[in-house]
């Protein structure tokens, strides 16, 4: 019989060592939970970085892909499929916009939304030719292409990939002010993240994005929301920009739109926007496939009920209250968050957040470390309430409560 042992070395041995997985090998999974192939099962507080927000093998979910399975799964752009249009009207609908630029994974999605804006920038903001900027936040993360890193401030995402991609203005996270002052003729765009993600579950400041709107709309620069993780449902809301009652220019999605099956992503804007596109200046083999229409237009369906929005805001409310305390117990220094997702800094007296993710896995239960003394927190929304707590009372009995 193959062990998990043997699984693991091979892995290491033929995969280029990009990532550094907690020793768990997944066989199986449903819900919230996994099973390894060792028969051990494990509570998913992680979630796929959100793209399983609807839980493993969702039923729903799974009989819409299977039901596509069987009928048609990709055409290209070349002709028409029959879930195109749908896909499309409905995805704009849910974000009160008009046209979907569709692709594939995250960053794909980020790269089209700086290659629109771009564009828009010089066909309709009438920026002289290769002089568009693009103003970024310190400590963000939008994915891992040459462009996308050439914004980073995280040099390990940096290091060695160069010569990086000019016209980006990096400024601090939650400084209006930074933000006033680093707009331009020829900024096209501010691109943020409503809550930073990977740099720990970042909430702004109050008034921060509602100020950006407002910036951006007097200076006739496109607000582009990256929604890729804060969005669909994470954070209590369909998008972490009605916290503000903010609506950006554009929407950047991925993740959770592919249900956890398959990666779909888009870039949702107006048709002014994503209407300066002309055919063959931009494009995707397997962008809005109809297997991905499929799954995605049944994401959408779910998400338009509302309750998987309510869910979060209620389980979000219960696992913000147990985790503030452990703040009494000094054993976590802050939690950050909104909905049902939390940064959690340790203290460093219990461990770095690698070290707490280790032992919560020795205890059933599966988080991810983030910069150190961090661990990031992101049940699928259709946790029991009954798994939240028992997830809790793990990280609470591995922080020595
Ligand atoms: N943007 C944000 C906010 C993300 O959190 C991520 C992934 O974590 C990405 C972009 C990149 O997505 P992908 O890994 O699908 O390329």
């Amino acid at each position: 019989m193959t062990t998990a042992e043997d699984l693991i070395a091979a892995a290491d041995a033929h995969c280029a060592p990009t990532y550094d997985p907690l020793p768990v090998v997944v066989a199986t999974a449903e819900g919230a939970w996994l099973t390894d192939v060792g028969g051990r099962r494990y509570l998913d507080l992680l979630a796929g970085y959100s793209a399983l927000n609807f839980g493993h093998g969702n039923r729903r979910l799974v009989e819409a892909a299977k039901a596509q399975l069987e009928r048609v799964t990709l055409t290209s752009r070349a002709v028409h499929h029959d879930r195109f249009a749908a896909f499309c009207t409905e995805l704009a609908e849910l974000c009160g916009m008009e046209m979907v630029l569709p692709v594939n994974t995250g960053v794909e999605a980020v790269e089209s939304a700086v290659k629109t804006a771009r564009k828009w920038g010089y066909r309709v903001k009438g920026v002289p030719a290769e002089k568009a900027r693009i103003v970024v936040a310190g400590g963000n993360f939008h994915g891992r292409t040459t462009t996308v890193i050439s914004f980073s401030t995280d040099p390990e995402a940096r290091a060695d990939f160069g010569p990086y991609t000019p016209g980006f203005q990096i400024v601090p996270y939650g400084d209006l002010e930074a933000m006033r002052s680093a707009l331009t003729e020829n900024t096209v765009a501010v691109l943020l993240e409503p809550i930073q993600g990977e740099s720990g579950v970042i909430v702004p400041p109050a008034g921060y994005l509602a100020g950006v709107r407002e910036l951006t709309r007097e200076r006739n620069v496109l607000f582009v929301a990256d929604e890729i993780q804060s969005g669909l449902g994470r954070t209590g809301r369909t998008f972490a920009c009605e916290h503000e009652g903010v609506v950006p220019d554009m929407y950047v999605l991925g993740k959770a739109l592919g249900g956890g099956i398959v990666p779909v992503s888009a870039v949702v804007s107006s048709a002014q926007v994503l209407g300066v596109f002309r055919p063959g200046e931009h494009g995707s083999t397997f962008g809005g496939n109809p297997l991905a229409c499929a799954v995605a237009l049944e994401v959408i369906a779910m998400l338009r009920t509302g309750e998987y929005q309510a869910q979060a805001a209620e389980l979000g409310e219960r696992m913000h209250r147990e985790l503030g305390t452990l703040l009494a117990t000094g054993a976590v220094t802050a939690v950050r968050g909104r909905g049902l997702w939390a940064g959690v800094d340790v203290h460093p007296s219990h461990g770095t957040g690698r070290q707490v993710a280790q032992r919560l896995m020795d205890r059933g239960v599966l988080v991810k470390e983030t910069h150190g003394s961090t661990i990031r927190i992101a049940p699928p929304l259709v946790i029991r309430e009954e798994d939240l707590d028992r997830g809790l009372a793990q990280l609470s009995a591995a922080l020595g409560g």
